[in-house]
């Protein structure tokens, strides 16, 4: 095994373990969001991720690896300040826009990974796991754009509404700015 190999192993079993990770994770998400649109969004992305598993178990025997799991520091963290936000703003109307957030940076974790794996694999000349890990890339940028369409179509709009009707009409400008 060359070094890139090694490296691209590595990788691909922080990924895998970051899958697992949002699995359990997902759930939850969808269980606390207020709006319907996030809660079916999340449960989405949750049946799309299963199906990311099993194309990783796949790339793991196009290289005649057997899956495993390394742990992933960097995923633990991004959710672990996720469910501070979600303590934090339970029972408050800006809890989806701060769900969405920490979603957000969860696709975008996960574009970078798979970008680099993308690209590894198409240098290790596998096109097998490339096509397979492009799956996964395109996916999660569609998850990614999902969120920011949710983002802009009114469930932070409302939660900055209710919390500013006291404070003036910053909300309704804004609003109409997105509307
Ligand atoms: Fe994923
Ligand atoms: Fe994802």
């Amino acid at each position: 095994m060359n070094d890139l190999e090694k490296l691209f192993i590595g990788e691909l079993s922080d990924a895998y373990d970051a899958e697992h990770q949002l699995i359990d994770t997902l759930p939850k998400m969808a269980e606390m969001a207020h709006s319907d649109e996030l809660k079916s969004a999340f449960r989405q992305h949750l049946e799309q991720t299963l199906g990311q598993v099993r194309r990783i178990e796949e790339v793991f025997q196009s290289f005649g690896e057997t899956p495993r799991r390394r742990h992933c520091d960097g995923l633990e963290g991004i959710i672990d300040e996720g469910e501070l936000v979600a303590k934090e703003f339970e029972n408050n109307t800006a809890l989806d826009a701060g769900l969405i957030a920490a979603a957000q940076k969860v696709e975008h974790y996960e574009i970078a990974t798979y970008g680099s794996l993308c690209t590894w694999a198409k240098e290790l000349g596998n096109d097998r796991a490339f096509g397979l890990l492009k799956e996964i890339l395109d996916e999660e940028k569609d998850t990614d754009e999902k969120l920011t369409m949710l983002a802009m179509s009114g469930l932070n709009v409302q939660a900055l509404q209710h919390d500013t009707e006291k404070r003036g009409e910053t909300a309704s400008k804004f609003a109409k700015i997105v509307s």
